[in-house]
C-alpha cells in the first residue's frame, strides 16, 4: 500500500509525519506484511490540543467489509 503524501488530518488539517500512524488487530483492516491479524491503520494528528485519529478509510483507502469477510471454515 503506497502511503499516501498530502494527507491532512480531519480535524484541524495538520499534515501528518509517518511517525504520527497508528494500527491495532482488526478484522475489517488491511492486510500488513509482518502482523497475523488485519490491522486497522490511521494517523493521530501530533498537534497539540488536538489528537484527531484520522483512520485510512476516511483517507479513502479501501478495507474489507463484513459481508465481504470469509466465513470461517468448518471442520
Ligand atoms: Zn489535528
Amino acid at each position: 500500500m503506497a502511503m499516501e503524501s498530502g494527507a491532512k488530518c480531519f480535524d484541524c488539517r495538520r499534515p501528518f509525519q509517518p511517525e504520527a500512524i497508528i494500527h491495532y488487530d482488526h478484522p475489517w483492516g488491511w492486510v500488513v506484511e509482518g502482523y497475523r491479524e488485519r490491522q486497522w491503520l490511521g494517523f493521530r494528528c501530533l498537534a497539540p490540543r488536538c489528537g484527531y485519529e484520522t483512520s485510512f478509510d476516511k483517507l479513502g483507502y479501501r478495507h474489507l467489509r463484513p459481508s465481504e469477510l470469509t466465513p470461517p471454515s468448518r471442520p
